[in-house]
């Protein structure tokens, strides 16, 4: 098992840190405000007490740079593994991208609502984006994808059938 450090950043949270497992290519959600707690909490008990520490209380998403660091802890540029990727976050909690394999969730723009969307399989293209709060259907041909880019640092105004769903795990 192989552990490193991860962090996210934006002007609304500042910088938040999370642990990443290189073996299994997933990272552990829940964030800190300091790596220094985040390996403490680690190393006492187990990933679960990640979870234990922060609990999973807010409903605030935003737009986040997200980077894994190569070891424990960032010390300059050159030990990023991965990043600075964009993604979604809460206060407490790295929504997406979750893993190395994984382009995480997109915005996506239908008839003027801003959704959390996931690319799925099927459609005349092979594949297709769709808002994560209708189950997968595909969307009506004015929906419109969203750099995430637009958003970094920005208050978002979601879809709260969207924030429900991301914020509902545990
Ligand atoms: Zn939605």
């Amino acid at each position: 098992m192989s552990r490193t450090l991860g962090k996210v950043a934006n002007q609304l949270l500042g910088v938040r840190y999370f642990i990443h497992c290189s073996t299994t290519g997933y990272s552990f959600s829940p964030l800190f405000n300091s790596d220094g707690e985040a390996w403490r909490v680690y190393n006492d008990d187990d990933a679960k007490a990640l979870a234990r520490a922060v609990p999973a209380t807010s409903k605030v998403v935003s737009v986040a740079a997200v980077t894994l660091a190569y070891g424990k802890k960032f010390s300059g540029a050159d030990d990023v593994m991965r990043g600075p990727v964009l993604g979604l976050v809460t206060e407490d909690r790295l929504l997406s991208p979750i893993s190395e394999n994984d382009d995480g969730y997109s915005l996506l723009f239908v008839d003027d609502v801003l959704h959390i969307s996931q690319t799925m399989p099927g459609g005349y293209d092979g594949e297709y984006d769709a808002p994560i709060c209708t189950g997968g259907r595909k969307p009506s041909e004015s929906a419109r994808l969203v750099d995430l880019g637009e958003y970094l640092d920005r208050p978002l105004s979601l879809c709260p059938h969207c924030v429900a769903k991301v914020t509902a795990n545990e």
